[in-house]
């Protein structure tokens, strides 16, 4: 099994080499070169099996030579073992012919989990039988971040330095960020916003000396493995409804286009999937593209559901790269029209990206409305990100096939606008009750490349 970058110029690589890599020298985003078929017995098969079997089943096809069987299913039983939840992924009922997968059982109680657990994993296990050590840096907006430090504390392979902007994450984010005590995991509270985080990150990466003498890597969603391991769950929920006997729809609150593109690979395997709806809040460049407006990047404006909070969707340029027809040339001139404000989708490629997606979009009063309607109607207390999810998925849902709603964070995640919505105020899982009463420790940093290189340098274990 090969990966091929979706710029195609760029060497092919196994799937340890594009997981350790994470972009393509040519700029692009690592593929496999061929989709893994699951057939409709395989699929059945999987009826009944524990979340972790399941795992092993749909990855095992994409690992290649990289992991044995033995080594890939211990990595998976210590990345989900953490979990909250014997179901890992468990579905709930909404409505008739409506459920939402609870996506939110992790140790940082957003989704985010179910890939950052497994790659942690992946990368120690792969480092160790290559003698090797790498320091990962990371931006994040809050759940990435989190997620990755959780994921990576204590393993001796990897450093682990997350920039998050100073002052704008939420407090329950900030905590998960600083409160983990291992050597390791280094949070970094930088004075500027989260484009600047990430251009800080970008910065590094160019800075060849740095890059090469740290040994930089990268965990960010572009990362194929990450993009693997949530294909997972659609193969977990689907078969719980009845599939491959019974199509089912998927609705995706979306930002980076990370979630929904292992929804698309998931369909390609040949899960019966209907529809994927792609929704977005405010910051709406896909809903707008996927309705032929063309892709053009607009002002980032802040919303109550942040972490979808983007203009540039990174991995939407692998759904570009199959609805071209694999052609790696036309997506490098796609790249480099988007690099100055945008570009328009052929009418081809549109239809080819409408056979599979769909979407829609919330605006914050819809968002604020769907959490209190939704409590009031089902019990269920919804995160934002994932009410915006539930909005779309009302709006655009075909009531004969059931549409199954990716719930993305657990609520306690982002008090202040569910008790805004709801009147109520989510408490934390009582496994992290004491969040609150942990001790902070983090590094504040000037928005300057040298000071963030330096103090990287320097606290390196090895
Ligand atoms: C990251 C995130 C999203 C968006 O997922 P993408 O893979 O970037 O599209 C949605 N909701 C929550 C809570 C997230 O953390």
């Amino acid at each position: 099994m090969k990966y091929i970058s979706t710029r195609g110029q760029a060497p092919a690589l196994t799937f340890e080499e594009a997981m350790l890599t994470g972009l393509a020298r040519d700029g692009g985003l690592y593929v496999p070169e061929t989709i893994p078929q699951m057939s409709a017995t395989d699929i059945a098969a999987l009826a009944g099996l524990s979340y972790e079997e399941t795992a092993f089943r749909v990855m095992r096809p994409f690992i290649g030579d990289s992991f044995t069987d033995d080594e890939f299913r211990d990595i998976i039983a210590r990345a989900y073992a953490g979990f909250g939840h014997a179901a890992r992924a468990p579905l709930v009922q909404l409505a008739p012919g409506h459920f939402l997968l609870e996506l939110f059982h992790g140790p940082t109680l957003a989704f985010k989990d179910f890939a950052m657990q497994l790659i942690g994993q992946l990368f120690e296990v792969a480092l160790k039988r290559r003698g090797e050590r790498v320091t990962i840096v990371g931006a994040t907006s809050g759940d990435t971040g989190s997620a990755a430090i959780e994921a990576f504390r204590g393993l001796d392979a990897v450093d682990v330095f997350i920039l998050f902007p100073h002052g704008r994450v939420s407090e329950v984010q900030r905590r998960q960020m600083t409160t983990p005590a291992d050597a390791n995991v280094h949070a970094l509270a930088l004075d500027g916003d989260f484009d600047d985080c990430q251009a800080r990150l970008k910065d590094m990466f160019n800075d060849f000396a740095f890059r090469d003498g740290v040994r930089l890597a990268g965990v960010n969603s572009i990362n194929f493995a990450r993009v693997l391991a949530q294909v997972v769950y659609y193969f977990s929920s689907a078969v719980s409804l009845g599939a491959p006997g019974r199509k089912v729809s998927f609705t995706v609150p979306t930002g980076n286009f990370g979630d929904i593109f292992a929804g698309y690979i998931a369909k390609r395997m040949g899960l019966p999937i209907d529809r994927l709806v792609v929704a977005t809040n405010q910051n709406d460049i896909l809903h707008r593209c996927l309705t032929g407006q063309g892709y053009f990047k607009g002002e980032t404006i802040p919303s109550i559901s942040p972490s979808m909070d983007i203009q540039v969707s990174s991995n939407f340029e692998r759904a570009l790269f199959y609805a071209y027809g694999q052609d790696g040339n036309a997506v490098a001139q796609l790249m480099d029209e988007l690099s100055t404000g945008g570009f328009n989708v052929s009418q081809g490629a549109m239809e080819a990206l409408r056979e599979s997606f769909s979407s829609g979009r919330a605006s914050e009063e819809e968002t604020l409305a769907t959490i209190a309607a939704t409590l009031k109607s089902s019990g269920e207390l919804l995160c934002p990100h994932s009410a915006v999810g539930v909005k779309v998925a009302e709006e655009t849902r075909d009531t004969s096939v059931p549409m199954i709603t990716l719930a993305t964070a657990h609520p306690a995640k982002f008090p202040d606008a569910v008790e805004k919505a709801s009147g109520l105020r989510p408490p934390l899982p009582p496994r992290m009750a004491d969040l609150y009463d942990r001790p902070e420790r983090v590094c504040r940093i000037d928005n300057d490349l040298v000071a963030i290189e330096t103090h990287i340098k320097g606290q390196i274990t090895a």
